[in-house]
């Protein structure tokens, strides 16, 4: 059973599936052809297995196993990109079966055990990991194999339960994950993503999250006769970035606190921009904070006599209100953990999930371990055991679910 996991996640990786912020950002959806080819052949396989299957114009491939009706419907999702922080095609993964805890040398690349501690429990266990050239790609193929390995057990799981259903998104990590979704098709209100880290932490709040895009035209003349004429933006790009407080930025924040963070300067004398990513977990903090980048651009105009426009859009929320309406999607996911005499911890995410675009739905989406860490890096590593357990605990939902 757990070889059958491990030969569905080989073959996924296989896919060149990274996705293209660029060509997302575009319109192009799927943003890689290699999305589309995984997608299609997840199809071909679900179609074999007798599962009913949807794949429209939304390019999220959706299937639902019937049940017997008895409880209610609940849904599963994983994407099926990868991130493009670092090469993510040509994947070669190598199984370390039996596996002694020490570093993982990998080329140039290794995984060391002092960072990792966490491959400590895997001793004996099964580590997969990338060449060390490219990442791994479990983030988030190891949710995908999860789901359908699941799909294919579920005719023989022995207990009675209701419909379920399961989601295969494109281009998360482009923050296009959800730009569509087949809301028509789908009779599930609460959907867990299996798109977590390690083994046994839940998610189930996350950042809202705002963008400002910042435009500064000055004033460009002979730099000799500038006196009294000239308006930097240069200067007052400058001084926006500065005055973001530092003690507020993603390199100095964890846990709970919120941060500013500038990204993409570009500057010369006549015109300038730049974008503020603003985070926070409560969506007054956010509103405080979009008033706070304001106040700022309005300090720069006054000061170097520039124009500066701040166009501010919320690019998502926090999920925690759609799950505090569903109290039975944490519900359900605790008591198959303790059926299954298994430990979970819950942590705020510092970013978003296509969880947190499903809550403008209404739909309740808790996100799930798969036991992958290091992600978006050639040091990506997941234990099998892990993504075992995982598949345990989607298991064990159905089950609740059915009560
Ligand atoms: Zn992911």
């Amino acid at each position: 059973m757990r070889e059958d996991l491990l030969q569905r996640f080989l073959d996924y990786l296989s896919y060149d599936t990274m996705s293209s912020p660029c060509n997302a950002s575009a319109g192009m959806r799927p943003s890689s052809d290699g999305q589309e080819k995984l997608l299609l052949h997840l199809k071909d396989c679900l179609d074999a297995m007798g599962i009913e299957t949807y794949y429209g114009d939304e390019k999220v491939l959706a299937a639902r196993v019937k049940g017997s009706g008895d409880g209610r419907t609940v849904g599963f999702m994983a994407h099926v990109d990868t991130a493009d922080d670092v090469p993510g095609n040509g994947v070669r993964p190598v199984v370390h079966r039996s596996f002694v805890p020490a570093d993982i040398h990998l080329g140039d690349t290794v995984i060391k055990l002092d960072e990792n501690p966490d491959l400590l429990k895997y001793s004996g266990g099964t580590i997969i990991t990338s060449s060390g050239d490219t990442l791994l790609g479990a983030d988030d193929k190891a949710g995908v194999a999860i789901l359908m390995e699941c799909a294919s057990r579920l005719p023989s799981c022995g207990f009675p339960h209701a419909d379920v259903e399961f989601y295969f998104t494109p281009d998360e990590e482009t923050g296009h994950g959800l730009d569509s979704f087949p809301g028509h098709w789908t009779a599930s209100d609460v959907i867990y993503t299996v798109d977590g880290e390690e083994e046994g932490i839940i998610e189930s709040e996350c950042f809202n999250a705002a963008v400002a895009n910042i435009a500064i035209k000055g004033n460009a003349v002979h730099l000799g006769s500038a006196r009294g004429v000239m308006r930097n933006a240069v200067a007052a790009a400058a001084f926006m970035v500065s005055s973001l407080p530092g003690s507020e930025s993603p390199e100095a924040t964890d846990g709970r606190y919120g941060y500013y963070a500038a990204d993409n300067l570009k500057a010369s004398i006549a015109e300038a921009s730049f974008e503020i990513y603003i985070r926070d977990f409560s969506y007054s903090g956010l509103e405080r904070r979009i008033e706070t980048v304001r106040a700022i651009a309005e300090a720069a105009r006054h000061i170097y006599r520039v124009e500066v426009e701040a166009d501010v859009s919320v690019q998502y929320r926090n999920m925690k209100g759609a799950t505090e309406r569903r109290p039975e999607a944490l519900g359900m996911l605790y008591s198959a953990a303790e059926k299954l005499s298994m430990r979970l911890e819950s942590r705020p995410i510092r970013g978003g999930t296509d969880g947190a675009a499903l809550a403008a739905f209404g739909i309740a989406s808790p996100n799930i371990f798969t036991g992958a860490h290091n992600l978006h890096s050639k040091k990506e590593w997941i234990a099998l055991e892990a993504m075992e357990s995982s598949l345990s605990l989607v298991m064990g939902i159905i089950r609740e679910a059915a009560r």
